[in-house]
C-alpha cells in the first residue's frame, strides 16, 4: 500500500518528509494512510523567508487589501471544499463535522473579512479609541495606534479541527499584517496540508504569507523573540510545556493558549420536564456529545441540573442517546463517527474510568471491545455524580471524547459553583427562560468563563449552539481555557498588534492616523466640499459658514411642525426653572437642522445620502438671538465599493460668542 507523503511548506519549497517521519492512521480503519515529518525543518530559513517576504509584503497593504486577499481566499476554498471533505472523513468525521470544521473555517474567514473592511480603515494604522486631550490649550494630545508586529505568527493546532482551527487564526494574523507558519497537529495534518495548498496555489497571498510545518517544529521556538507571537491550542498540558520554553520566556515572546476546558451546562430552576427549556437541554446536550465524537474544546462535559430533575434528566438524554448511529461517517445515516485514533480512544476510556470512580456509569460501557473495523470508533458514556463537591475527577479531567457527567445542585449559587470548579472554562451554557436566573449566573460565572450561553424558547430557533465559537465574539476563557482570547471581531487582528500611546501635537497626530483631530491644520479645498468627489478631499479640507441668527419665529415653527412642544422650547419661566437653561431655548435637533442648512451645496453632486451621526453632543444652549455658523470638515475616507466611499466629517455648531455649541460627525457616502 503506497503512503501519502505529507509534505511542508518551507522558506517557499514542498519538502517530503525526510529523518524522523512519523506514521498516520485511519480513524475509520486503523490502517497506516500517511507519513509525515522532518528532521528538523530549517528554522532559520522559515523566519528568513517569513521577515524578508511575507512580512514586508503583507505590511505594504491596508487592512482593505487584505481584507478582500482574504474574502478571494476563503471563495477560493469554497469552491474546493468537496476535496478537504473527501480527506477529513479518514479523521473519523462525518458531513455534519464537516460542516463546523470546513465551512465553519470559511465563514470565520469571510466574517473576518468583513470586519477588516468595515470596522478597520484602508490604511496601515489601525486608531484604538478617540483621541485624549493631554493639554488645557489642546496643543498636545495622545492617540493609541496599533501597527503589525514585525516577527511571524506561529500557529501550532490542535488535531480536531484541521480547517477550522487553522483559518480561524490564519486570517485575523493576514488582516493584521503578520506572516504565518502553520503547524498542525500530526493526527489529521493531511486535511490541514490540502488546505494550505490550496491557499498557496491561489498566490493570492503575497509570497512568504504562509508556511507549513508537518510533523516537529525543530528549535523554531527557540528562535523567536518579542516581534513574534505563537498562537496554540491544544492540551494544558503540552500548554504548560510549551509556554515554559525558556527563550519564550526570557524574550517575553506573546503566547496566546487555547487549551481544554470542563465545560459546562446549567438547566435552570425553572426548566423542568415538560418546558421548551428542558427538551431544549436535551436536545443541545446530545449534540454536544456526538459531534466530532465528543472531540471539541467546547464540548458540555459537566451537566449541572436540579436535584429533583436529574433522574428523568439521564432517562431523557438516554433515550436521546439512543438514537444516535455510530459508524462510517460516509454513510448519510451515520450521525456519530469516530475518533482520530486507537490511542485517543484508549485515552478517552482511561480518563472516562478516572472520572467514573467517583461517579456512577448511568449509560454506555467503560470497556467496549474493539470495534470490529479496527476504526477508533467509542460510543456515547453517560455518567452520574451524587457528590460533585467532594468529587473533583469530573471537574479537572477531560475525556476528549463523547463523555459527559451529570450532577445535581441544591440552588442555583451551588449550580454557579459547581461551573466554576472547572477552573475556567471556553464556554458555560444556561437554559432558563428566567431573566432573574440568567443575570444570577451571568454576574457569578463569567468571571470563570470567556463565553456564557443562554438557550430558551424565545432564541433556539436562530441560536448558534453551545459548542459554536463565532468569529464576530471571544473565544477563549480563563485559568484552565488557557487564558487565551482569540475571534472577537477587531479582538483577535489586535493579538498580532502592538498598541502604542502616540503623544504630540494635533498636526503630527493627524498625520500618522490620517484621521484630523481637532487643532489640526485646516485646508481650503478649490470649492465647496460638497462639490468634490470622495477622491479629491482632503483630510482637513474644511469649510467655515456664515452665521444665522435663530429668532423666536424659528422656535416656535418648528416646535409645531415637528410637535415637539417639549416645555423648554415654550415655556419660559419653567425652562428658566430647569438648570440647564436660561430660559426657552432652542432645539438640539433645530440647531442640527440649520447647520445642514448652512453647510450644504444643494445641487446633484457627489454626495449621495447622508448615512448618520456619530458621537453627537450639545454643549451650551441657544436662546432666540443667538447667531449660529459651523465648521464642517473633513475627518476620514473610507472607501466602500468601487462606487462610493465614505466620508466622515467633524462639524463643530458655534455661536457669536465663540461658545461650542454641539459637536458630531457626520457620515456621507460619496462618489469615488
Ligand atoms: P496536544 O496533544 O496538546 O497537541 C496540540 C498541538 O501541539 C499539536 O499540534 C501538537 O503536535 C503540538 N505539540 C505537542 N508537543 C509539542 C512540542 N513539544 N513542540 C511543538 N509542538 C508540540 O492536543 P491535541 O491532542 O492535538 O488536541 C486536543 C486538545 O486540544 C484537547 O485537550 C482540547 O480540549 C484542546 N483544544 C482546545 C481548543 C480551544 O480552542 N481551546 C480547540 C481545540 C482543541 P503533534 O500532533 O505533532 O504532537
Amino acid at each position: 500500500m503506497t503512503l501519502h507523503q505529507v509534505e511542508s511548506f518551507i522558506a517557499g519549497r514542498w519538502l517530503p518528509p525526510s529523518g524522523d517521519a512519523r506514521l498516520i492512521h485511519s480513524a475509520l480503519t486503523g490502517q497506516p494512510m500517511a507519513q509525515v515529518g522532518r528532521a528538523g525543518p530549517d528554522s532559520a530559513a522559515m523566519l528568513d523567508y517569513a521577515k524578508t517576504k511575507g512580512g514586508p509584503a503583507l505590511r505594504a497593504l491596508t487592512f482593505h487589501d487584505r481584507a478582500r486577499a482574504l474574502k478571494a481566499l476563503a471563495l477560493h476554498l469554497q469552491d474546493r471544499k468537496q476535496a478537504l471533505y473527501d480527506l477529513s472523513f479518514d479523521t473519523g468525521a462525518t458531513a455534519q463535522d464537516h460542516l463546523i470544521d470546513i465551512d465553519g473555517g470559511i465563514g470565520t474567514m469571510l466574517v473576518m473579512a468583513s470586519k477588516g473592511r468595515r470596522d478597520m480603515p484602508d490604511d496601515q494604522v489601525y486608531l484604538d479609541g478617540p483621541v485624549e486631550t493631554l493639554s488645557r490649550q489642546g496643543s498636545f494630545m495622545g492617540q493609541h495606534i496599533c501597527t503589525p508586529l514585525r516577527g511571524v505568527a506561529v500557529h501550532i493546532n490542535a488535531f480536531n479541527f484541521p480547517v477550522w482551527g487553522m483559518l480561524e487564526k490564519l486570517a485575523p494574523a493576514i488582516l493584521a499584517g503578520m506572516p504565518v507558519i502553520v503547524k498542525p497537529a500530526t493526527a489529521s495534518c493531511y486535511v490541514t496540508q490540502a488546505c494550505v495548498r490550496m491557499i498557496l496555489d491561489s498566490a493570492i497571498l503575497p509570497q512568504g504569507s504562509v508556511q507549513l510545518v508537518c510533523g516537529g517544529l525543530g528549535d523554531l521556538l527557540d528562535r523567536l523573540d518579542g516581534q513574534d507571537v505563537v498562537s496554540f491550542t491544544g492540551s494544558a498540558g503540552t500548554a504548560g510545556q510549551l509556554r515554559s520554553t525558556p527563550n519564550l520566556m526570557d524574550n517575553a515572546v506573546r503566547f496566546v493558549a487555547e487549551q481544554d476546558s470542563l465545560n459546562a451546562s446549567i438547566l435552570g430552576p425553572d426548566a423542568v420536564p415538560g418546558t421548551p427549556e428542558f427538551d431544549l437541554f436535551v436536545t443541545e446536550a446530545t449534540r454536544e456529545i456526538t459531534t466530532k465524537a465528543g472531540q471539541k474544546c467546547t464540548a458540555i462535559r459537566r451537566i449541572i441540573a436540579p436535584h429533583g430533575t436529574t433522574d428523568a434528566l439521564i432517562a431523557a438524554l438516554s433515550r436521546s442517546l439512543d438514537s444516535v448511529v455510530m459508524g462510517d461517517p460516509r454513510q448519510d445515516t451515520t450521525t456519530m463517527g469516530a475518533l482520530i485514533s486507537a490511542a485517543q480512544r484508549d485515552d478517552v476510556l482511561a480518563k472516562a474510568a478516572q472520572i467514573a470512580s467517583q461517579a456512577d456509569v448511568v449509560y454506555g460501557d467503560l470497556t467496549p471491545p474493539p470495534h470490529p473495523s479496527g476504526g477508533a470508533y467509542l460510543a456515547p458514556i453517560l455518567l452520574s455524580c451524587p457528590d460533585p463537591d467532594t468529587a473533583h475527577h469530573l471537574h479537572t479531567v477531560e475525556a476528549f471524547g463523547p463523555v459527559a457527567t451529570v450532577m445535581g445542585y441544591t440552588d442555583l449559587d451551588h449550580a454557579v459553583a459547581l461551573a466554576n470548579r472547572g477552573g475556567g472554562s471556553l464556554v458555560t451554557s444556561v437554559f432558563t427562560h428566567d431573566t432573574d436566573v440568567a443575570r444570577q449566573v451571568a454576574l457569578g460565572a463569567a468571571a470563570f468563563n470567556g463565553r456564557i450561553y443562554f438557550n430558551d424558547r424565545t432564541s433556539a430557533g436562530e441560536s448558534t449552539g453551545h459548542g459554536s465559537p463565532l468569529p464576530h465574539m471571544v473565544h477563549g476563557g480563563p485559568g484552565r481555557a488557557g487564558g487565551g482570547e482569540e475571534l472577537g471581531g477587531v479582538r483577535g487582528v489586535l493579538h498580532y498588534m502592538q498598541r502604542t500611546a502616540i503623544q504630540g501635537s494635533p498636526d503630527i497626530l493627524a498625520a500618522i492616523g490620517h484621521r484630523w483631530v481637532p487643532g489640526a491644520a485646516e485646508a481650503t479645498g478649490p470649492a465647496h466640499p460638497f462639490k468634490r468627489r470622495f477622491g479629491d478631499l482632503a483630510i482637513g479640507e474644511t469649510l467655515h459658514t456664515p452665521a444665522r441668527t435663530i429668532t423666536v419665529q424659528d422656535i416656535e415653527t418648528f416646535a409645531h411642525f415637528t410637535g415637539d412642544t417639549f416645555y423648554a422650547h415654550m415655556d419660559d419661566a419653567a425652562a428658566k426653572r430647569n438648570p440647564f437653561f436660561p430660559g426657552r431655548v432652542a432645539h438640539g435637533y433645530l440647531l442640527l437642522s440649520f447647520a445642514a442648512g448652512l453647510f450644504v451645496s444643494p445641487d446633484e453632486g457627489p454626495v449621495l445620502a447622508n448615512t448618520g451621526l456619530d458621537n453627537l453632543r450639545f454643549l451650551d444652549p441657544v436662546v432666540a438671538g443667538d447667531a449660529l455658523s459651523v465648521r464642517l470638515t473633513v475627518k476620514q475616507k473610507t472607501p466602500r465599493n468601487t462606487d462610493y466611499g465614505e466620508v466622515r466629517w467633524h462639524v463643530t455648531l458655534t455661536k457669536q460668542t465663540g461658545s461650542t455649541v454641539a459637536e458630531y460627525d457626520l457620515l456621507t457616502m460619496n462618489a469615488l
